[in-house]
């Protein structure tokens, strides 16, 4: 699909003035419209609930959009549960699903009432050390093990993922648990990553269905939710296939109507945590153009770097680029799109066709609204960009200022050094 920008020029100007570039600019009517089209797609799941993956974009402001169109968070560590807890997203809004979890981090989402996902099965007697008493649901994580495939695609290889437990595993796991008093179950699978396919979730609700009718028939366990994950992807470049979210709810509804409800099992609930799906779309990195050379390739040398979007420097991601303004004009240059650190791979587009690009031109790079700024980082003492709301009514919100050198050497606080900032 032809992939344009949620920005005009004349409105990245007007922000500009206030906010300088480079920031990440997030398009809330399009997040709102996102999140109300996925909960219709499940709507036919009564207990259905998104918990958005919060390490995607971890912005309080946008944790309160999404709980507001009635998402809940999912969270990984000690610090993403306070980021939830001061939007006021609690209790069983708060899904807990981390992997070599330290005490304090569980004890957290214990004491704020959250899910928590069990990331292996030696964490029953974890948790039993850490609570005082473990909580009435409990989730589990299944790694199936060898390779998850859909029709001939591998998609990935679950047998090399750290993540998980096996189906023996949460058997015992789950008898353990319901002798110290554990009543109700999820079932958690995260098999694989950025799916552009509508098959990814009706499939891994097929094996998940089926693995919780084994698991109550083997246990005589109660399962209260299934938990299908995120994975569900983008369309990063325009000839790319997007996911059709109505299609994929019916098709994980077929699968629930074949396998759970003849099974007694018709009003688990669905759950997903969902992050890139959410929020990738509606999230654009808006840089200006500082410099322009002309050696052996031509180069574009943005305000932005990798620190600001590391996704093309660590796993060659493809970032769709818009140079406001001239939308309509002839891909007639090719260009290195590149930041400013020292590391080579810091490049946003490699050999690009894109129009004739000037200096002081804003290029807007897309689908940056979940692992973008959250991937940020200081190398060579760059610092991370503010992050901006673009409302409905076209005005905008500074959600959260740019870093300065003082915050790059906070943690030296008490030392004998004095820094001019
Ligand atoms: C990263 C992650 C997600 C979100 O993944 P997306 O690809 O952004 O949808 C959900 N759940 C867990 C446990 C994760 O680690």
């Amino acid at each position: 699909m032809k992939k344009t920008a949620f920005l005009s020029l004349e409105k990245a100007k007007e922000i500009a003035q206030v906010i300088p570039t480079p920031f990440h600019i997030y398009d809330e009517a399009g997040i709102r419209a996102n999140a109300r089209a996925l909960k219709a797609a499940f709507s036919w799941n009564k207990g259905f609930r998104e918990y958005f993956a919060v390490k995607a974009t971890p912005n309080p402001y946008i944790l309160q959009i999404l709980h507001e169109e009635g998402c809940g968070c999912d969270c990984a560590t000690y610090t993403e549960l306070l980021l939830a807890e001061a939007v006021g997203i609690t209790g069983h809004d708060v899904m807990f699903s981390s992997n070599v979890t330290p005490r304090e981090d569980l004890l957290k989402a214990y004491e704020m009432g959250a899910y928590i996902n069990l990331d292996d099965a030696t964490y029953v007697d974890f948790l039993e050390q850490v609570v005082d008493k473990v909580p009435e649901t409990v989730c589990l994580r299944y790694n199936p093990g060898g390779s998850f495939s859909l029709g001939n695609t591998i998609m990935d290889m679950p047998r090399d993922a750290k993540y998980g437990m096996t189906e023996d595993q949460m058997a015992g796991a789950i008898l353990k648990l319901m002798k110290l008093g554990t009543k109700h179950f999820g079932i958690h699978a995260f098999l694989a990553s950025n799916t552009t396919t509508n098959e990814y979730y009706p499939e891994l609700s097929a094996n998940l269905f089926r693995l919780a009718v084994r698991l109550k028939n083997a246990t005589g366990a109660h399962f209260s939710f299934i938990n299908l994950s995120g994975g569900i992807g983008v369309d990063y470049r325009p000839e790319q296939p997007c996911c059709d979210i109505a299609a994929i709810g019916e098709g994980v509804r077929l699968r629930f109507e074949k396998y759970m409800v003849p099974n007694g099992l018709g009003d688990v609930a669905i759950f997903t945590e969902l992050g890139r799906y959410m929020l990738a779309p509606y999230g654009h990195l808006v840089s200006t153009v500082l410099h322009q050379k002309h050696i052996y390739r031509e180069y574009i040398g943005l305000d932005a770097c990798a620190a600001d979007l590391m996704r093309p420097a660590m796993y060659g991601a493809y970032h769709h680029i818009t140079v406001l303004g001239k939308e309509d004009a002839i891909l007639d240059h090719v260009y290195d799109v590149t930041g400013g650190l020292c590391e080579n791979n810091d490049k946003f587009a490699i050999e690009r066709s894109l129009p004739e690009i000037h200096i002081g031109d804003i290029l807007v790079i897309h689908d940056t609204g979940a692992h973008g700024h959250s991937m940020g980082y200081n190398y060579n003492g760059k610092l991370r960009s503010a992050e901006v709301l673009l409302r409905p009514d076209g005005s905008f919100k500074l959600i959260r200022r740019a870093e300065t050198p003082k915050d790059y050497f906070a943690t030296f606080d008490g030392t004998e050094f004095t820094f001019n900032c």
